[in-house]
């Protein structure tokens, strides 16, 4: 592609007014969305009114003015974005906590289902909170086979299967629909971790009637530096399932403040202690963003954005390790390379930011919001640049850094 057609679809793209409402430092072509998103102009007006009007002058009066509904509002505001209805959300924790409370919660549905199946090579927290969660479960187990062993893993002792949509390393994705089919087909339940797929991809948990899914706000939904994550329940799984983590936000009546834990109704049964308002209220801001964004407009773009870089790596000898068929992958691209970190530091000492994933991948986020083509165009010249110049093999390039 050359610099003039990139230009050419710039013109015609009906998502690239959306650039212009964040915060783009000059210089910079950000390929990271998919790991910190980029910083939305509303949500620095919102941030700034909440901290100097709602808590510098109303002070504690903003409860009662739209704090203490701030995680069941936000839920409602994430749920069209992953095909959920407004009542199956709340915003909330951490994605690793969010996974704790629904982990233990699907394990004690059914005593006789004990084992928690999932992915070898799936994100580290959800592993690492898997494990977590079946030490708090008398008996329970957990089992973690490779991608191709997942459907004969599955049995009438899985309590329930954890599956990250879109994998972030590689980017590929699972087919949501079947994956839910084959856990359903064992009697098990499915929980989905959507925090490199929500605002990526068009996701729909009720379509494919999925149970249980977290993510997180700080990814492609760009709520900011450590965002409250959002969990989803069913409609139908939310009086059966209760939260391990009973703290008094997630009590029928908070304020009444009595000895005994009696669970919330609905989705508020999952929050645990006082809501973050701050990030709650930052996040807020940045869902805005999505009023009238079409998913399938999201996914061309991403298509095309991912066929520049593509190119880009391949002529430049790098190999490229992310489904080359759209439905089967995310919105990121990665390449495996021997020296891909150093490639990565090159990058962005050129301006460029992508990150490393241990321990060979460079991995380019493709976030159709923030991105235009000319800044792909550019992005896949610099990368044919250091790749051909060799100046990735600086000595400086290799330092590893603590947050890759
Ligand atoms: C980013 C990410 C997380 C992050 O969890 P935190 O609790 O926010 O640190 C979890 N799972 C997946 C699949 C992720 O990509």
């Amino acid at each position: 592609m050359t610099l003039a057609e990139a230009e050419a679809l710039d013109a015609a793209d009906p998502l690239a007014p959306l650039r212009d409402r964040f915060m783009r430092p000059d210089g910079l072509i950000y390929l990271d969305g998919n790991s910190l998103g980029m910083l939305p102009q509303a949500s620095v007006a919102a941030s700034a009114d909440m901290v100097e009007r709602q808590w510098g002058e109303r002070l504690i009066r903003s409860w009662n003015e739209g704090w203490i509904d701030a995680p069941t509002r936000i839920g409602g505001k994430i749920a069209p974005l992953i095909g959920a209805d407004a009542g199956e959300v709340i915003a909330a924790d951490s994605t690793s906590v969010n996974l704790f409370k629904l982990l233990v919660a699907a394990l004690r549905r059914d005593p006789a289902r004990t084992v928690v199946v999932s992915e070898a090579g799936n994100f580290p927290t959800d592993l690492h909170i898997a494990a977590g969660a079946v030490g708090c479960v008398p008996g329970a187990e957990l089992r973690v086979v490779a991608r191709d062993d997942l459907a004969d893993a599955l049995g009438d002792d899985t309590a329930v299967l954890l599956l990250t949509h879109v994998h972030y390393k590689t980017g590929a994705r699972f087919d949501m629909a079947r994956w839910t089919a084959n856990a359903h087909a064992v009697g098990a339940l499915v929980l989905w971790d959507l925090s490199h797929s929500a605002g990526a991809v068009a996701i729909d948990l009720n379509g494919a009637n999925a149970d249980l899914a977290v993510g997180c706000g700080y990814k492609y939904l760009n709520g900011g530096p450590g965002a409250p994550a959002y969990l989803f329940v069913a409609e139908r799984w939310q009086a059966a399932l209760g939260n391990p983590l009973s703290g008094w936000m997630g009590h029928a009546a908070p304020f009444a403040f009595t000895d005994d834990y009696v669970a919330a109704t609905g989705m508020k049964r999952w929050l645990t202690g006082t809501p973050p308002v701050l990030g709650l209220g930052a996040l807020e801001a940045a869902l805005g963003l999505w009023d009238g964004v079409d998913f399938a407009m999201v996914e061309r773009k991403s298509a095309t954005l991912f066929d520049m870089l593509l190119a880009a790596g391949k002529a430049a000898g790098l190999e490229c390790v992310t489904p080359r068929d759209p439905v089967a992958r995310g919105s990121h691209i990665s390449f495996r390379h021997d020296d891909a970190y150093a490639i990565t530091q090159a990058l962005i000492a050129r301006g460029v930011i992508g990150d490393f994933r241990d321990p060979d991948v460079l991995r380019l986020g493709l976030t159709p919001l923030t991105l235009s083509h000319v800044d792909v165009w550019h992005a896949g010249r610099l990368l044919g640049e250091v790749i051909a110049s060799g100046e990735w093999q600086r000595p400086e390039f290799t330092v590893r850094a603590a947050v890759t």
